[in-house]
């Protein structure tokens, strides 16, 4: 008996990866003036591609033909011409769907359900969104005049998500943009590149150059650029910071978080498990508003754990593409060395290191799933950002303990709140400073929502109408 399956709709064969990609300038594919660099599947360590590595005349040269398109072009089109180049991206995002879902799953290593059913529809949905605010910024009460070229830098975590945050309300405002990719996940942003082609966009309008950090520090510091948006670590948002001080730029930063997920004694505790689990092991705890550190109850600590543990036993590590997997490859060597090596050092501090047993793939960065019981505030692992599948469980008795727990952080971008009570929820939101609070759920993420951070976790806001803020003439 034979079996002739289909192949799997979510299949390699869906996209063709090129042996080569150049930069993207003024709507056309350019061999880069510098080197080259390769990016990799972190699930196999198979070379994918060639991209090239911008040098400083590239970056010259791309935010040359964004300021041409923004002067000639883009920022006199109507606001409602310029809405049909975003709503004709979006449909076009949806329909090659699912060969951008697959080629950010190998590119970067995250699940396929997850890319398939978070990241892309979240990235159409942007540019959905902003597409309608094109033509009507005047109700916005945030001005109507662009600000001209902004300079984009974007991280490795939701490589395409992040590009929608980044240039669909630039583009509906009627800024022109030249983004970089992080070096380990640039073929999802090339592949834009083609839908901007296929959307006929005036070319300049959006530009994308690849390359590592010289390259971006090239193009936020370049002196023709009129916005800096970046989201990334904390160290390099302060560097930026430091670079365009003293420059009329513009600047927004998304940057690093230790967020709090809290679950008082009344809540629903099997949900709270699933918020526990889609917090931080969501894209490998590569998320910068990850619920990183569990804060739970005293009374209900032990019952919690044990649910928790018993959940985590049943997570499936492996095979990013396969659609059964829920924790994928860690992106990158560097990445698995930082997670290993802030985990040795919790376990050093003294607290209690557990993980399920899952036998994890021989080639390729992988980390299991882990839980650190008996944590401090005082421990590396409940201060630094782990950017990984890993969690540290501390306990309160009462809510004002909860608050101050979660707030003894220098970051302030999320945090979860579980409870029946609706008051307790209305008073956790006011008390705990974080940009974003989730109660009864967490990361959910919606274009119509704002989304940044307090303090060392960056300022501005992405997402909504507040979003706009960020690329218009305030007041004019
Ligand atoms: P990173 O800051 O090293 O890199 C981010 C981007 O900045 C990359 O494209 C990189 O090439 C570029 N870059 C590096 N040095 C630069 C410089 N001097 N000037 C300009 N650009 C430079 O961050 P990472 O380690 O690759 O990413 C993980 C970090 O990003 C985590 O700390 C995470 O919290 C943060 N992050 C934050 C958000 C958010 O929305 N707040 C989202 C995703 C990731
Ligand atoms: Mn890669």
């Amino acid at each position: 008996m034979t079996f002739d399956y289909a192949p799997a709709l979510e299949s390699r064969s869906i996209v063709d990866i090129k042996a080569s990609y150049g930069l993207f300038v003024n709507g056309e594919f350019v061999d880069g003036s510098g080197t080259s660099f390769k990016t990799i599947n972190p699930a196999t360590e198979e070379v994918l591609a060639e991209v090239a590595e911008a040098s400083d005349a590239d970056v010259d040269a791309a935010v040359k033909a964004a300021r041409r398109a923004h002067t000639r072009v883009w920022s006199r089109m109507p606001g409602k011409e310029r809405a049909k180049y975003l709503y004709r991206i979006a449909r076009i995002i949806q329909e090659r769907g699912r060969e951008l879902a697959v080629l950010e799953t190998i590119d970067n290593g995250k699940p396929i359900k997850e890319s398939r059913d978070v990241d892309i529809p979240v990235v159409a949905a942007h540019f959905f969104y902003y597409a309608g605010w094109a033509d009507k910024l005047e109700h916005s009460g945030y001005g109507t005049r662009s600000l001209g070229v902004a300079a984009q830098v974007i991280p490795w975590n939701f490589p395409l998500l992040m590009l929608a945050w980044k240039i669909a309300p630039a583009l509906a405002c009627g800024n022109t943009v030249v983004l970089k990719p992080a070096e380990t996940t640039p073929l999802t942003a090339l592949l834009f590149a083609e839908i901007c082609q296929q959307a006929d966009l005036p070319p300049g309008v959006v530009n994308i150059v690849t390359g590592a950090g010289a390259t971006g520090q090239a193009l936020v510091g370049h002196a023709d650029v009129d916005k800096v948006a970046f989201t990334g670590s904390t160290e390099v948002g302060k560097a930026i910071a430091r670079a365009v001080a003293g420059t009329d730029k513009k600047v927004t930063l998304e940057l690093g978080g230790k967020a709090a997920n809290i679950v008082f004694d009344d809540a629903p505790l099997d949900q709270a498990v699933e918020g526990i689990v889609d917090g931080i092991f969501f894209n490998q705890g590569h998320v910068c508003c990850a619920g990183s550190r569990l804060l739970v109850q005293e009374s209900i600590a032990d019952e919690l754990l044990t649910k928790l543990k018993r959940r985590m036993s049943t997570l499936r590590v492996g095979d990013p593409l396969d659609k059964n997997t829920d924790i994928g490859a860690i992106n990158s060597a560097e990445q698995l060395a930082r997670i290993r090596e802030l985990s040795d050092i919790g376990e050093a501090e003294g607290a209690g290191r557990w993980s399920p047993e899952c036998e994890l793939p021989t080639t390729g960065f992988w980390f299991p799933p882990t839980l650190f019981t008996g944590v401090t505030q005082a421990h590396r692992i409940a201060r630094d950002e782990v950017f990984g599948p890993v969690l540290s469980v501390l306990t309160f008795r009462t809510p004002s303990e909860a608050v101050d727990k979660a707030n003894n952080t220098p970051y302030g971008l999320s945090a979860g709140v579980w409870t029946d009570k609706g008051s307790r929820i209305l008073h956790m939101a006011g008390a705990l400073r974080a940009g974003v609070v989730w109660a009864n759920t967490f990361n959910k993420f919606d274009p119509t929502s704002p989304f940044g951070g307090f303090k060392e976790s960056g300022y501005g806001r992405e997402g909504g109408r507040h979003g706009l803020e960020a690329y218009l003439k305030g007041g004019e």
